[in-house]
């Protein structure tokens, strides 16, 4: 375990019909998404529901949505949906 362990802690959890509407519109809005979904990740494991983490961001108050598991580390790869836009690995 590592010391920023309660950051990785999850805030809550979202159906999967849920998630895959806010990440599809998340891809709608952000030119750069898409791409990098493609790219850095793998299609998630069919399951009902999806753990939803805050943003570790200074200032965002954004909700980290997970998108797939990172291509090359066992974690899942999430994007925020506030206004850092960032993506970070859980
Ligand atoms: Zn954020």
């Amino acid at each position: 375990m590592t010391s920023n362990v309660s950051q990785n802690y999850p805030y809550t959890s979202e159906t999967e019909a849920d998630r895959a509407k806010l990440i599809a519109s998340l891809v709608a809005a952000r030119d750069d998404l898409a791409g990098k979904l493609a790219n850095e990740t793998t299609p998630l494991d069919a399951s009902e529901r999806w753990w939803v983490w805050k943003c570790p961001t200074k200032g965002c108050a954004g909700l980290l949505h997970a998108a797939g598991y990172a291509a090359e580390k066992h974690a899942v790869y999430v994007v925020c949906d506030g206004t850092c836009g960032q993506t970070f690995l859980r």
